[in-house]
């Protein structure tokens, strides 16, 4: 007989949600599974980060924030309460969000997946020594530590050489003239020139007729005589004491020690900068680099592309190859098995063409979340739920399946992983989704549906089952063919040289839509990075996903230009011409209008006892921005704040009759981002909308012409219908007469594309080559080419 009693404990197995409203969220109650891999679904903007980011890992991060003690809480960054009634059944969370690089550009792949922690220890371990030589610990081997860094970079691997030319640019002038260059201007060189005269020199004669070693002890002498000056033309001021400095210590010292940016600058200009000699721009001692393993120093081996670098392990993982000491070989074979295992998952997700001395901050943001992922594969945490913002961004067709595989492994490690996710490839091969929609900001927020991938099929309202079940939807199946633009003129690249592409001759053609293709690291990026405006091509436009501001004082309204015709519609109105109000005071990032307490920004930071700074909204205007008496002002019964908290969609009819407004938003619309407020801070918007927002400003100038425009994956964060929108705006820019390339994945834009360009076969040196390049029927039958067969299907 089975139990009576009431269930008191969560449901077993799930994460409960219940009243979740953050953002667009209306009051959503769901139950995700915990142990599965389940797929957050929806059209941009229906509130899918919302729900994953927004609510459940939000509240997972406040509780483990609750956790700490409050010292520590100081020093993590802080997580904001989720509104959200009831969360039962969550456990701790990671999340492993798409950002660009990390600030410091001493990270790298190495240090990013603690790979070079690895390398070190067995290079201390198990390397081969030079004869007497003692072990090193393994900081040594670090450019990082005191013990590692090299002596005459300090672990930079950068020399700053002054050099006789870089000191003095021009022998001619004489040291009265200035020809020590790098000595400092003013007060200061004056001095240095008068303890010159003390000691003797001659400061009239041309540099160039100076003796040699006099010459020399001026640029390069390290002695530092103090000499008694007796200020030649100031009568007034009395003798005094001043200490020599050669231009040399004089630039090195500013380099090292001064506190002013400027300053370094200027020393910089007389320096010859290049690898450092010594370590040979590794930044180690001579000591490290002089251990090898396999053959090679640390940093000829963190050199190494990843592909490279795991053939080159793979025989070190036999104990007993090497003929040395039993239990160095034997270290040697524990640690390059386990080296040998992190990388080969770093390598089925495409990244063997990285090496582990690549630094982060040149890394896309797609490549740093699967390092990411790939780190936490070994981290061996189990009952976590790790959040992920689509993974397959940046993953050509080909590399989706071993994505598939890490995420199933993360699963069957004990995790539940929660992904955010527009590829219809992963999502098919999830446990569970959860379709967020139907539509954008006010028109979605609501659960559509959970449960397992096929029952979505039942569900008419849902935007994204058209897509993942082509079939099932006669109505939008048949996406017609487009008539592909031939190509007329084109525009040459000639000796291409840079990363992998090496004498590499490119060709695009002009006035058509043209997609760049190619696994990740073939070489996509570098060589849309060498198209240069030339004679066909007035303009270039890279339309990318850098934010449009970096503070709140930007927002689609002021970056667009939309905000000056609102402001002058408000300065038309006859209560503003009343009150002598022009267009200025509609401006809240200029005093007059704007609320002074917050100079604008609607919020004032607060500062708590034990934490860091938070925002809280103004207490003067409430998060309006402006003083009271602006808000008198009404254009059609709405304040110009009230306006700013309009939707575009809502703005498009309310500012059907400001012309230029209108146009602005039509385009905004055309793009997508109908659901978008228009005073949203440039700070809560993400790379998609940012890049959708400039794409959207670029149409509304768009006039016919010779503009070529260049896009980095433009689909990234959408969803397929989203696709559609934006491939039919593309076209129209293309129609207008310009030309539009892109860097792309997505197989609904490559089979949309007239002409593509497919680089490969691999990665990094194994790429670097243009395979085919062609309408995309061609490109399909390409032999050799991996895109291909994924490009023939989509076009049958
Ligand atoms: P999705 O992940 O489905 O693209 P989001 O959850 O990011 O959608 O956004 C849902 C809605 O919430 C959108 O209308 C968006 O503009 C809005 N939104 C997102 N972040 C914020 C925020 N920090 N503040 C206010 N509104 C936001
Ligand atoms: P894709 O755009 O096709 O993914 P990339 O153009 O980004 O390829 O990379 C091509 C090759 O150039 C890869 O081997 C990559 O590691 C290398 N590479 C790209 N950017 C840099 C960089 N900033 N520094 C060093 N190597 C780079
Ligand atoms: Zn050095
Ligand atoms: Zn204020």
């Amino acid at each position: 007989p089975t139990s009576s009693l009431p269930s008191v404990s969560p449901t077993p197995g799930f994460v409960r949600v219940r009243g979740a409203r953050e953002n667009n969220l209306r009051d959503v109650d769901v139950d995700v599974p915990r142990d599965a891999i389940v797929a957050f679904t929806g059209v941009s903007g229906s509130g899918k980060s919302s729900l994953a980011f927004g609510t459940i890992f939000a509240e997972a991060q406040r509780r483990f924030l609750e956790s700490v003690a409050p010292y520590a809480r100081r020093l993590i960054q802080q997580g904001h309460t989720p509104q959200v009634d009831e969360i039962t059944g969550l456990p701790p969370a990671v999340a492993l969000q798409q950002r660009r690089g990390t600030p410091s550009s001493r990270s790298t792949v190495g240090t990013l997946t603690t790979l070079s922690n690895s390398l070190r220890m067995m290079y201390s371990r198990a390397g081969t020594y030079p004869a007497d030589a003692p072990r090193l610990e393994s900081d040594s081997f670090s450019p990082n530590t005191v013990a590692g860094a090299c002596p005459r970079c300090h672990g930079l691997g950068i020399a700053h050489l002054p050099t006789r030319a870089s000191l003095v640019p021009d022998g001619t002038l004489s040291i009265r003239e200035g020809a020590v260059a790098a000595w400092p201007g003013a007060w200061q060189g004056k001095n240095l020139r008068d303890i010159l005269i003390a000691l003797g020199y001659d400061v009239d004669v041309p540099w160039n007729d100076l003796p040699a070693e006099s010459r020399d002890w001026i640029l390069f002498t390290e002695e530092q005589p103090v000499v008694e000056i007796t200020p030649q033309r100031d009568r007034v001021a009395k003798p005094y004491q001043g200490r020599f400095w050669s231009a040399r210590s004089y630039v090195l010292h500013t380099l090292a020690d001064s506190q002013s940016q400027s300053q370094r600058e200027r020393a910089l200009r007389f320096v010859e900068s290049g690898p450092c000699s010594l370590c040979d721009g590794s930044g180690l001692t001579p000591a490290a680099l002089a251990v090898t393993v396999a053959g090679l120093s640390i940093s000829q081996l963190a050199g190494l592309p990843l592909t490279t670098l795991a053939d080159t392990l793979r025989p070190l993982t036999q104990a007993g190859s090497a003929g040395r000491g039993e239990a160095s070989a034997g270290v040697e074979a524990t640690i390059s098995r386990d080296l040998l295992a992190r990388i080969e998952v770093l390598v089925d997700l495409g990244l063997g063409y990285l090496s582990l001395s690549r630094s982060t901050p040149t890394l896309s943001p797609g490549e740093m979340q699967r390092l990411r992922i790939a780190t936490q594969l070994r981290s061996g945490l189990f009952g976590v739920v790790y959040v992920l913002d689509e993974p397959s961004a940046g993953l050509h067709p080909a590399d989706a399946e071993p994505l598939l595989v890490v995420l199933e492994q993360l699963k069957s490690s004990g995790n539940s992983v929660f992904v955010v996710e527009h590829n219809m490839d992963v999502v098919r091969a999830a446990d569970w989704v959860i379709d967020v929609g139907p539509h954008a900001g006010t028109g979605g927020g609501e659960v559509l549906y959970s449960g397992p991938v096929g029952g979505l099929a039942g569900v008419p309202e849902s935007v994204t089952r058209r897509f993942l079940f082509p079939a099932s939807d006669t109505t939008d199946a048949a996406v017609p063919a487009p008539a592909r633009r031939e190509p007329h003129a084109w525009l040459g690249l000639r000796g291409v040289n840079v990363h992998n592409l090496q004498d590499l001759d490119a060709e695009f053609p002009l006035g058509l839509l043209t997609a760049v293709t190619g696994v990740s690291g073939s070489g996509k990026s570098s060589l849309i990075s060498q198209i240069v405006a030339d004679d066909p091509v007035d303009r270039l436009v890279a339309v990318d996903q850098k934010p449009i501001g970096r503070t709140p004082r930007s927002n689609l309204a002021t970056y667009t230009g939309l905000f000056d015709a609102v402001r002058a519609a408000f300065a038309a109105t006859p209560a503003a011409r009343s009150r002598g109000f022009g267009a200025g005071r509609f401006s809240f990032n200029v005093a007059g209008g704007r609320c002074e307490t917050c100079l604008g920004e609607g919020s004032v930071t607060v500062e708590l006892l034990f934490l860091p700074g938070s925002y809280a909204l103004c207490p003067a205007c409430h998060g309006s921005r402006y003083n009271p008496e602006t808000l008198e002002v009404d254009y059609r019964g709405k304040t110009i704040a009230e306006v700013l908290g309009l939707s575009v969609d809502d703005a498009a009819g309310f500012l059907a009759d400001v012309p230029a407004a209108a146009r602005s938003l039509e385009t905004l619309r055309e793009v997508g981002l109908g659901y978008l407020r228009l005073g949203q801070p440039a700070t809560e918007l993400s790379g998609g909308e940012a890049q959708r927002i400039k794409l959207a400003s670029e149409l509304q100038r768009a006039r016919r012409g010779h503009t070529l425009y260049l896009l980095d994956e433009p689909t990234t964060g959408l969803h397929p219908a989203d696709v559609q929108l934006l491939l039919a705006q593309l076209n129209r820019l293309v129609d207008a007469g310009n030309t539009v390339v892109v860097v792309e994945h997505n197989l609904d834009v490559i089979a949309a594309a007239d002409w593509v360009i497919d680089l490969g076969p691999s990665g990094g040196d194994a790429g670097g080559r243009i395979l085919v390049a062609g309408p995309p029927e061609v490109v399909a039958t390409h032999a050799e080419s991996r895109t291909a067969p994924y490009l023939e299907r989509r076009l049958q």
